[in-house]
């Protein structure tokens, strides 16, 4: 075992957030000497510039909605505004004590941090400020960073991390991409008192998930006059002196204060050496095999780098499996449909597996059973005024395949559905199951009762 004296370690992990640490936290519960390469913050993305921050200002917006919505529960109070300052130091306040958490968590692992931008110099040894740090094993977790369609970051215009430490709120903004990120800000914004347009190129908002769920977005977002175009892309962005220009590709235009690009995001490896140490690169991600290796031995990919979903826990069982992968652990493989997926907008949208479209493919059109329970029968969705639905797939006779939910809250509820999917469960084994009356988390037992044939609060 190398033991870190000289620089050389038992693994060098390139990047310290969410699969990057969670690989260098595993490693050393394993014995493993680590030297963590972080050229900003550990943590990364996720903590700093993603969900955490994120997931704060949609908090933020849950109260302004609740504030102007009081009257509704005879609650008198009046909403005045939104303070943008104490926005910003409540979520800058929630980060940091996370990031100090985290800190605390690496320093006491033993986890030797590297500040500094790493760059391969060949597919063993990583050059941070003109010092070389050699690992028996090496572990690429540089993460992605926002697309931009080749617009002009700056100004009036802006990418997500810009997006979340602006000082006011914006009277009109539009938002190129109606996906996850596009749809949070949509909801945070519309929540603050703008006037929010997405525009998508395809079909439909969150075009990946099931679509019921696109259509219950869609619908929910109408009755909030959240805006939104779809089919149709953006042709350009002008910005002047008083505001922006965006023409879309049918010729119409809209006048806008602000622009949020949030059109996905692309892998994050250029100029790091990667390809010169003989690793392949495909137009900059870094293809693996389902045991997370690159095509060069001792080389490991893992989070946002390697193609597939963009989630932070994601890249933690990404961190976990290759630290196990590499103490001889044989650990189980991550596979993507199992992985639960949230959008935090109000309503929020949670599922796991695959869509309908993608079992009738799958399974042929005839193999495939499918239901919806509407919200309206349950007596805490009730309770709290959120409509949806929760949809279970299932394979004809077989097991449920796909669990999509849409309703206030409902990303708490995403556990169970993951375990019933991961786990293969049958309506028929969930039904006997007893779910807690009143909560939102028996909408899943009632779907499961319905699709066993024996409904109970189910109403068409
Ligand atoms: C606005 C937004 C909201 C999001 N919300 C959610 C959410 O709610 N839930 C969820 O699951 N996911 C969410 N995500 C996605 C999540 O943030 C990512 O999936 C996750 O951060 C990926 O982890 P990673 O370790 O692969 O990459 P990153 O977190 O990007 O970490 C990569 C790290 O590598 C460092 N690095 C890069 N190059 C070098 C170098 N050459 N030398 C040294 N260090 C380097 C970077 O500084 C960074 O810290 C969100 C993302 C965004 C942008």
């Amino acid at each position: 075992m190398a033991d870190g004296a000289g620089n050389n370690f038992d693994i060098v992990i390139l990047g310290g957030g969410s699969g990057g640490y969670a690989c260098a936290l595993r490693a050393v519960q394993l014995g493993k000497t680590v030297a963590l390469v972080e050229k900003s913050k550990l943590g990364g993305t996720c903590l700093h510039w993603g969900c955490i921050p994120t997931k704060a200002l949609l908090h933020t917006a849950e109260v302004a909605d609740m504030s102007r919505e009081s009257e509704t529960f005879g609650i008198k109070s009046t909403f005045e505004g939104i303070d943008m300052a104490k926005v910003n130091s409540y979520k800058d306040g929630v980060v940091d004590r996370l990031y100090k958490g985290l800190q605390g968590l690496i320093k006491s692992g033993g986890i030797t941090v590297v500040e500094g931008e790493g760059k391969l110099v060949d597919a063993k040894t990583v050059e941070v400020g003109g010092e070389r740090y050699t690992g028996t094993n090496v572990v690429l977790a540089t993460g992605s960073v926002s697309r931009t369609l080749g617009l002009e970051i700056g100004g009036r215009v802006v990418t997500s991390t810009e997006a979340l430490t602006m000082t006011e709120v914006p009277e009109k903004v539009v938002i190129i991409g109606g996906s996850v990120i596009g749809v949070e800000f949509a909801s945070v914004w519309k929540s603050f008192g703008a006037d929010v347009t997405i525009i998508e190129g395809l079909p439909t908002l969150v075009p990946l998930e099931d679509p019921t769920l696109s259509k219950g977005l869609e619908r929910a977002f109408r009755k909030r006059k959240i805006n939104f175009k779809t089919g149709v892309k953006f042709d350009s962005v002008k910005q002047t002196d008083d505001g922006v220009t965006v023409t879309l590709e049918n010729g119409d235009t809209i006048e806008t204060d602000l622009v949020l690009v949030a059109v996905g995001r692309g892998p994050n490896s250029a100029g790091m050496g990667f390809e010169e140490a003989g690793i392949t690169v495909d137009r900059g991600w870094v293809p693996t095999n389902e045991r997370l290796a690159t095509n060069v031995d001792g080389v490991f990919a893992v989070g946002d780098l390697v193609p597939g979903l963009q989630l932070a826990h994601r890249g933690f069982a990404h961190g976990i499996f290759v630290a196990e992968e590499i103490a001889g652990l044989n650990p189980q493989v991550v596979v993507d449909s199992g992985i639960p997926r949230v959008t935090y907008c109000e309503p929020e949208i949670a599922s796991v597996g695959i869509t309908e479209p993608q079992a009738r493919e799958k399974y042929g059109d005839d193999n495939v059973e499918t239901i919806e329970y509407n919200l309206g029968g349950n007596g805490k969705s009730q309770i709290l005024a959120t409509a949806g639905t929760v949809k279970l797939v299932r394979e004809k006779d077989g097991p449920i395949v796909g669990v999509h939910m849409i309703g206030a809250r409902f990303g708490e509820q995403v556990g169970e559905a993951s375990l019933m999917v991961n786990w293969e469960a049958y309506p028929e084994d969930v039904a006997q199951f007893i779910h807690a009356h009143p909560t939102q988390n028996e909408a899943l037992g009632e779907a499961a009762l319905a699709l066993a044939g024996k409904p109970l609060h189910s109403h068409a």
